[in-house]
């Protein structure tokens, strides 16, 4: 069975795990979207 994420923020489902927790509207709204983008990247290099 497959875990769903959902948005910490929204509650929305995310279809796609990201290491993140939070979907990309509410993300671009907390961090601000250049923001959420170097973190967003960051999860993925140090996430294995
Ligand atoms: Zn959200």
């Amino acid at each position: 069975m497959r875990k769903m994420t959902k948005c910490l923020y929204c509650k929305k489902e995310l279809f796609e795990k990201k290491g993140i927790d939070v979907c990309d509207s509410c993300g671009i709204g907390v961090w601000g979207r250049r923001m959420f983008e170097a973190i967003k990247k960051n999860m993925e290099n140090s996430g294995e």
